[in-house]
């Protein structure tokens, strides 16, 4: 299990290598070794926390964690609240 700087798992042990991942990604984040048939987890740092990578991957072999510093995800948890409320 590699778990990167910025909350993604990436378990490479039942990967198929269907750059489902990597064509889902629309940041920068995800990149693909051509060796390996597998994704790489490169520019971690810009991942949005979209989850796209891992809503697609038929093997679930991804795992993003929610980032609480995130902006996206402060946007998402206001959003909630405020829903709440009304
Ligand atoms: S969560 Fe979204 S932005 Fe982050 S790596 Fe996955 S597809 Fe890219
Ligand atoms: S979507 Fe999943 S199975 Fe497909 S290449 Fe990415 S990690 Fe591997």
């Amino acid at each position: 299990m590699i778990k990167t700087r910025h909350q993604i798992k990436y378990d490479p042990t039942n990967c198929i290598g269907c750059k489902l991942c990597y064509k889902s990604c629309f940041v920068d984040v995800i990149r693909w070794d051509e060796e390996k048939k597998q994704p790489i987890f490169k520019y971690v740092r810009d991942c949005e926390h979209c989850y796209y990578c891992m809503a697609v991957c038929p093997k679930d072999c991804i795992q993003v964690l929610p980032n609480l510093e995130s902006q996206s995800f402060r946007q998402s948890f206001d959003i909630y609240h405020t829903r709440k409320e009304d």
